[in-house]
């Protein structure tokens, strides 16, 4: 008697992975095959298929459920490593875009100490040169006179 392997491959397209149920609600049983195609495969049926064997139940062979579920947990296991790697990869890129960032900031930073450095010192320069430059004590001392002139016009 042939019950699998005419069912079998009906269940296939609609089950995937270790079944819970039959189709009818009833829970499933592991049973033993005992046909010369199969001997001793098992096999996972509701206790009401194997009364009413005309009816159409669930019927799915024990190896295939399970090399099903292997397959199911290796595709989770290859999603979850590319999706780690992409991770990653996203990861690194923010790193190195944060490092770019980083790097231009210094060295904008540095350029801008510099420059502010450089006038510092010109002006530093300037003011050493000044004092140098007799023309200049002597414009100051003209407009300190100026002003003492023009306080004491005001408020004489
Ligand atoms: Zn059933």
């Amino acid at each position: 008697m042939t019950t699998s392997s005419s069912s079998s491959s009906r269940s296939r397209r609609s089950v995937y992975g270790v079944p819970t149920k039959c189709w009818c609600g009833k829970g499933l049983i592991i049973w033993a095959s005992e046909t010369k195609e199969n001997p001793f495969r098992r096999f996972y049926r509701c206790e009401i298929a194997l009364q009413r064997k005309s009816e159409s139940h669930l019927f799915k062979w024990e190896d295939e459920a399970i090399l099903d579920e292997i397959k199911m947990v290796d595709a989770k296991i290859s999603d979850i490593v590319h999706d780690f790697q992409s991770l990653s990869k996203s990861v690194i890129e923010q790193l190195d875009s944060h490092k770019n960032w980083m790097m231009s900031l210094e060295s904008d930073l540095m350029s801008k100490l510099n420059e502010h450095f450089e006038k510092q010192n010109q002006a530093v320069d300037e003011a050493n040169r000044q004092p140098i430059v007799p023309g200049h004590n002597f414009a100051a001392a003209v407009a300190i006179v100026g002003t003492i002139a023009w306080m004491y016009w005001k408020f004489l």
